[in-house]
């Protein structure tokens, strides 16, 4: 699914194989910049609107490295 943009907390997590446990996300950190993140869909964004590094939910696991960030699109 691409749909991950607009998704907002709701019970549709229960179902969601991206689920992430709150308590956990709220120790994640963004490696690069030590911002917190916040759960878009299958992705933790990075809230440093100067970082904004994007990290993959694999199999309810984020992939909190650098190297597998998605970075934000700039011109
Ligand atoms: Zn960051």
């Amino acid at each position: 699914m691409d749909n991950i943009n607009d998704m907002t907390a709701s019970d549709a997590y229960d179902e969601d194989p991206t689920w992430i446990d709150p308590d956990f996300l709220e120790i994640l950190v963004c490696p690069e910049c030590k911002a917190s993140v916040t759960q878009e869909g299958a992705w933790l964004v990075c809230g440093n609107p100067k970082c904004g590094l994007r990290y993959p939910i694999r199999d309810g696991i984020p992939v909190m490295l650098v190297e597998e960030a998605e970075k934000p699109h700039r011109k």
